[in-house]
């Protein structure tokens, strides 16, 4: 696939009746009219078939510390380019990225300029992260919104990348199929997935998505790369003892080894409520999780000792 020269076909997508064309990369599974655009807002249905609108759009692009992933054991004290596209398959209430995760990619129909100044090739995008490395870069990470939403370009780039000996890293929301999921493995050394929560009430109503198939996304990347997890703990939402201890019971029996970062929330977005959490508070369920897990960081504390 290239840049510039009309839409990318995207992968994993079925015709439907009635020109309409069913997109499985996710398990929302949208059925798509001619004309409209995913739940993603990253896959379009342009004359009966699927195409990848986010294919090379990039929203933003940094050099990051590597713990800022956060990966705490994963190429430790090193930094990584850092790229996000546009869209997301999940609609958090106190999304964070909430500017690029709810808008669609730059059109190629607009002829409004930004698609030729935003778009970047995946030779472009190597080159960048290659011509950082004497500034401690180790390989190209995709994030800030959800990367599998945009799967065709980031696989494209995270070939070119391994190639050049650059680590890929992607920090995901895990709600992804097995098949695109298993596509994208061979290229990818390291995921943080986010386990939003460990209650199918939270993840549907304030997610508006579901649990089991980020758990599975865990289960099945683990030992195929490395893998930490980060639930983002919402004060009286998700942050019952209990829940993190069964949620720390459950990924220990993936492995007691996967690193998991229970991190503060701050209110964003359609969440002005609740404040986060006390540092305090949040140091006892990450006491409460060390019970099982080897590893448990506690994420967002700012200055507290
Ligand atoms: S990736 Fe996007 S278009 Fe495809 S099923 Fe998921 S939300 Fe729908």
């Amino acid at each position: 696939m290239t840049v510039g020269s009309g839409p990318a076909r995207a992968l994993f997508q079925e015709p439907a009746a009635g020109g309409a064309v069913r997109c499985l990369l996710c398990p929302r599974r949208c059925l798509i009219p001619a004309g409209s655009a995913g739940f993603c807002g990253s896959r379009a249905n342009r004359g009966g078939a699927l195409v990848a609108d986010g294919y090379g759009a990039v929203s933003a692009l940094a050099l990051d510390p590597i713990e800022k992933k956060p990966l705490a054991r994963f190429r430790p004290g090193s930094r990584i380019l850092s790229a996000g596209g546009f869209g997301c398959n999940l609609a958090c209430r106190f999304c964070q990225n909430h500017r690029i995760a709810r808008a669609r990619p730059p059109s190629v129909d607009d002829g409004d300029g930004l698609a030729e100044f935003s778009r970047m090739s995946p030779d472009a995008l190597v080159g960048a992260a290659l011509s950082c490395r004497d500034r401690g870069n180790v390989g190209l990470a995709f994030t800030y919104n959800e990367p599998f939403v945009n799967i065709e370009y980031v696989v494209d780039c995270a070939r070119l990348a391994k190639a050049a000996g650059l680590a890929v890293v992607l920090v995901t929301n895990g709600y992804v199929n097995p098949e695109p999921l298993e596509y994208a493995l061979p290229f990818v050394d390291a995921m943080n997935v986010d386990l939003k929560a460990f209650t199918d009430g939270f993840y549907e109503s304030v997610c508006s998505g579901t649990r089991l198939p980020v758990m599975e996304t865990i289960a099945r990347a683990a030992g195929r790369c490395h893998v930490e997890v980060t639930t983002l703990v919402i004060p009286g939402l998700n942050s019952g003892r209990e829940e993190i201890v069964a949620l720390a019971d459950w990924l220990a029996s993936v492995s007691p080894a996967i690193p998991l970062h229970l991190t503060r929330h701050h209110p964003d977005y359609l969440m002005p409520e609740p404040p986060p959490i006390g540092p305090r508070e949040l140091l006892g369920l990450v006491e409460a999780a060390s019970t099982r897990l080897e590893t448990v960081i506690a994420g967002n504390l700012g200055n507290f000792p």
